[in-house]
């Protein structure tokens, strides 16, 4: 029986904000990696294992993967915030990733073997006008993606306003001498704008492109919850894939009249990070797509469960990458992905030829699919010179913030 000797942290990215668990076990070259990424409180996801739950876990049975999971979980009492997850995520991939070596099999195989023989993923389309827009979305089609989300420009692209008179307050009379102090730059997030272009885009790629590719959209959670219902009403003749976040996790308890007033499928759950706030939206049926970020929810140990839950009641998966997670953890979302009959489509995620370079057996992403290998465990290890190298001090001791839109009136917005 092998027993774990220790458990250590590895930061790398250029920004530092990819925490990679390494579990160390008795036996001879036996370890196992996980992804505990955090990007923006990174520090406390590494004081979190390496101070409180390492010590706890040296001398256990590695194989106790479920026990350890469990208490873990609640050897804090406090629980399923996303700094502690993140940390309990970090630990189970890898406890995940050495039962798999022991065994000499690929996760998927000890999860339930593979359903598919490779991951579909969705692309992220984006421009600033629907002309670039339409472009890039042309770009991913011709690499043979079927699947694109469709953004123009950043978070609440096509729904902003100058931010100035006579949307903004009059500078003169407010308390600062101006509309809002450290206005963000210079413009102003607007419902109803969003909402008209937002409408605009899709029919403007649906009449030049056609309804071949299936398009996804994110709203960011920007929208008052009165819009939400409009716009996925107004969105329906597009027929998109699913419209993703139109709420914030706030407001779910709106989903139910959406659902009661269209047919738009919806995607929401990157944000959260405790049972109870996907239990009603999956039980009551009233999204289409559970968009949970694997590391973020505690690792394959309950994201499996999530799966089959969202199994019973006709939901898929959506398990959320984007621009900042990390090879493993898009690696631990593919080992679900391959084996779990409730899988709708995998988020892409995009890395630099030096990231991947340390990062030895990761996925291959082409054409719009994902192929793993056939590698015992994970099949990905890290390189950790090159991981080491990948970091910039400067950048790594920077803080680092969400964009902070705003309403005309100064308010700030949900991200
Ligand atoms: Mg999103």
């Amino acid at each position: 029986m092998a027993r774990i000797t220790g458990i250590k942290c590895i930061r790398t990215r250029v920004t530092a904000t990819w925490v990679i668990v390494k579990v160390l076990t008795d036996q001879p070259g036996l370890y196992g990696i996980g992804s505990a990424h955090d990007y923006n409180a990174t520090g406390a996801v590494v004081a979190a294992i390496e101070d409180w739950m390492a010590p706890r876990l040296i001398g256990r049975d590695p194989a106790m993967i479920e026990d350890i999971w469990q208490s873990t979980f609640t050897s804090g009492y406090w629980r399923s915030g996303p700094t502690h997850n993140a940390a309990l995520a970090g630990i189970d991939i890898a406890l995940w990733d050495i039962k798999g070596k022991e065994a000499g099999m690929p996760v998927y195989q000890l999860l339930g073997g593979p359903v598919r023989s490779a991951v579909p993923c969705y692309a992220h389309a984006v421009g600033n006008t629907l002309p670039e827009l339409e472009d890039d979305i042309r770009r991913y089609m011709e690499d043979g993606w079927q699947y694109i989300r469709c953004q123009v420009g950043a978070y609440g692209g096509g729904g902003f306003v100058p931010a100035t008179r006579p949307h903004t307050p009059d500078p003169s009379r407010t308390p600062w001498g101006e509309a809002w102090p450290s206005w963000p730059a210079g413009q102003a997030f607007d419902d109803d704008v969003y909402i008209e272009n937002t409408v605009a885009m899709f029919a403007h790629l649906r009449e030049r492109i056609g309804f071949g590719p299936k398009f996804t959209h994110d709203v960011h959670e920007h929208l008052r919850p009165t819009s939400a219902v409009s716009l996925a009403k107004r969105l329906e003749p597009f027929r998109l894939f699913f419209l993703e976040d139109v709420l914030p996790p706030e407001q779910i308890g709106w989903y139910r009249q959406i659902r009661q007033q269209c047919a738009t499928p919806q995607a929401i759950g990157e944000l959260f990070t405790n049972v109870q706030e996907w239990l009603p939206l999956i039980s009551e049926r009233l999204i289409d797509f559970i968009r949970c970020r694997v590391s973020k929810i505690g690792g394959i140990t309950p994201a499996q469960k999530l799966a089959h839950l969202a199994e019973a009641f006709g939901v898929q998966t959506a398990w959320q990458e984007g621009g900042n997670t990390d090879p493993v953890n898009l690696t631990a979302a593919m080992h679900l992905d391959m084996t779990s009959y409730s899988f709708g489509i995998q988020e892409e995620n995009w890395f630099r030829p030096e990231e991947l370079e340390a990062f030895p057996g990761h996925p291959v992403l082409q054409g719009g699919f994902l192929y793993p290998n056939d590698r015992p465990g994970l099949g990905i290890d890290i390189d950790e010179v090159k991981a080491l190298a990948l970091v910039d001090p400067v950048r790594a001791r920077t803080p680092r913030y969400l964009v902070e839109d705003r309403r005309a009136d100064g308010s700030v917005i949900r991200p």
